[in-house]
């Protein structure tokens, strides 16, 4: 047995100054839009990763595009990604992936970060995932330490735009899932501290609702009514929940309409899908296809479909157990009980796994209530967190544990 202490010490040394590193960079707004924060984010980043010794690039991500209210297509630009490369040619090549935007918009009120108690604090990111990408970053440095580094090569993608589905940043997931050997992840733990086992898949869909434009009093009959005909798309759909196993759909966002007196002649709706299986897809698509036609076979009326499905979903299979055994045992020897649960949510690993890579993604530091005002991080969870990432790398680089 090779002996790790060294290194997993050097990172108990470095948490003091992860903690003021994770202050800064949550300081730093990076709201998915905000592509002059995400970029600051990057230069952060590049400044802390590249004395590793790694090859780092800005990469352009095609904009977001979405659908106005106004039905228009609307593009808005987003940060870079920043690619960082490492011995590309070494027997195991490792894809480590964590995203630098956050919910929180560049106008929001949540922009500082503030301690909740001794070992908490509260702020923008500070879990999902500023924390994660210290802990990648202190585990890193602790393979750069061993003696064994030459056996591993490892790829980071910092990418610009995760909260909103990774569109932009998709084409480059692929290409690492292609070259790489194993997958981690860095959003965060669970609050108990525990893993992700399978994740739901995704899709995020706009049904542009047309009708004709009358007056409300003169000529109603003229008229054909977008927001009666979108209502009953709604209540179609949301009465797809419960038809199938492991499917739910969410009507999220309604926009139509204006003066009382004009029938309306446009009426955006947008929802969420989230499916367990491949063949939920296909299922889907039928539904939407019928109600769809539905609705066109009227006079008067037209329906525009936007969006599909972003993310697979993610199964625990053979090989994601076997990788989650590994993380298990390196968890024991560092006294943590690590359990892997099953989640609705997704990240980047469904787009990893559905690329053929076995991934583990949320490595990150411990934390909860992420995507609202309360959101926290546990400080001591940096190095416990990093430790955890280092110990299977070490033993990966040492030969005490193989993967193939
Ligand atoms: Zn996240």
């Amino acid at each position: 047995m090779a002996d790790h202490r060294a290194e997993l010490q050097w990172i108990e040394s470095q948490a003091p100054a992860m903690r003021d590193e994770l202050l800064q960079l949550a300081q730093i707004n990076s709201g998915s839009f905000n592509a002059a924060g995400v970029d600051a984010v990057a230069e952060r980043l590049e400044a802390l990763f590249v004395p590793l010794g790694a090859c780092a690039e800005r990469i352009a991500v095609e904009p977001f595009r979405s659908t106005a209210d106004d039905g228009s297509l609307r593009e808005r630009p987003l940060g870079s990604a920043l690619r960082l490369r490492m011995r590309p040619q070494a027997p195991l090549r490792i894809f480590f992936c964590g995203h630098m935007d956050t919910v929180y918009a560049a106008d929001s009120p949540f922009q500082a970060v503030r301690a909740l108690d001794e070992d908490r604090l509260n702020g923008p990111g500070v879990a999902d995932l500023k924390g994660g990408l210290l802990v990648m970053w202190l585990a890193l440095s602790a393979l750069e330490r061993s003696p064994h580094r030459e056996r591993i090569g490892w790829e980071v993608l910092f990418n610009p735009d995760e909260e909103i589905d990774s569109r932009g940043s998709a084409p480059l997931l692929a290409q690492a899932a292609g070259r790489n050997h194993l997958g981690l992840i860095y959003e965060p733990a669970y609050a108990d501290g525990n893993l992700a086992s399978s994740r739901k898949g995704s899709g995020n869909f706009d049904l542009i609702v047309k009708g004709r434009a009358a007056h409300a009093g003169r000529n109603p009959e003229d008229g054909r009514n977008a927001i009666a005909a979108a209502a009953e798309l709604v209540t179609a759909l949301n009465a797809l929940n419960g038809q199938r196993e492991g499917l739910t759909l969410n009507p999220g966002y309604v926009r139509g309409g204006g003066a009382l007196n004009i029938v309306p002649d446009l009426c955006v709706f947008k929802f969420n899908v989230r499916t367990s299986q491949a063949a939920d897809e296909c299922w889907l698509h039928e539904q939407l296809d019928q109600l769809m036609k539905r609705v066109q076979a009227r006079d008067g009326y037209s329906v525009e479909l936007r969006g599909g499905f972003t993310r697979p979903p993610k199964a625990f299979d053979e090989r994601h157990q076997r990788l989650a055994a590994m993380i298990g045992d390196c968890g024991r020897a560092l006294d943590l009980d690590l359990q892997f649960k099953p989640t609705g949510g997704c990240c980047d690993g469904n787009n990893l796994a559905a690329h053929g890579l076995a991934n583990v993604d949320n490595l990150g530091v411990v934390g909860g209530e992420i995507h609202s005002e309360r959101e926290w991080m546990r400080v001591s969870s940096l190095a416990e967190r990093g430790k955890l990432s280092a110990l299977l790398l070490l033993r990966l680089a040492s030969g005490e544990l193989s993967w193939s």
